[in-house]
């Protein structure tokens, strides 16, 4: 396609393709749109990419990204301090805290074992997270990992390296979600909602 812009604009198009949900068509109108709202929206935009950028730190306690470290979620004082959550990815602490999930402390692994991908437990914070475990103070471990083979393998894995923690671990149930038809739904989660099927 010949370019229609100047280099920076078509430069702008292309970093905003980069970024996830967006195609090359969307990339060109969000360009647009910045371009139109110079003043309200690509000024602060540019300033608050800025900030942000030059602020990131990863939190030492729990592996979360934030501004401050520890950060927001490990300082909150209304948080419960005996209930840890266990996340593959930042993405995953953010989804079940928009969802108002759970009142607790996180604890992000990075990743999840995956042989086929070279990725073995010194890639993870595992070793944090069981020194975390044995803490006085924490009763119970919530393995939040997708359930895939590399999630559920990553969860096993920890399961038994907890074994000597004075902690209850749990995991995420699996089955039908909330609203869903059963018409619809995978073999997988069939099976796994009748075995795990709870008292009315
Ligand atoms: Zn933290």
């Amino acid at each position: 396609m010949p370019a229609i812009a100047g280099p920076e604009i078509e430069r702008l198009i292309q970093l905003l393709a980069r970024l996830p949900g967006l195609g090359p068509r969307s990339a060109r109108r969000a360009a647009l749109h910045l371009i139109k709202k110079r003043e309200q929206l690509m000024a602060p935009l540019t300033s608050a990419l800025q900030t942000a950028s030059d602020k990131i730190v990863i939190c030492r306690v729990c592996g979360n990204i934030d501004t401050q470290n520890p950060c927001t979620v490990c300082v909150d004082p209304k948080r419960d301090p005996s209930v840890i959550v266990v996340v593959a990815d930042v993405a995953d602490l953010w989804a079940l805290e928009r969802a108002s999930a759970i009142n607790a402390r996180y604890h992000v692994l990075g990743g999840t074992l995956s042989p086929l991908d070279g990725i073995g437990p010194q890639d993870l914070t595992i070793d944090a997270l069981i020194s975390r475990a044995h803490d006085a103070a924490v009763k119970e471990i919530i393995l939040a990992l997708n359930a895939t083979v590399d999630g559920q393998t990553t969860a096993h894995y920890i399961t038994d390296l907890l074994h000597n923690a004075n902690v209850k671990v749990t995991r995420l149930a699996h089955g039908v979600p909330v609203g869903g038809e059963l018409d619809y739904l995978d073999e997988g989660t069939l099976s796994a909602a009748i075995r795990q099927r709870t008292a009315v």
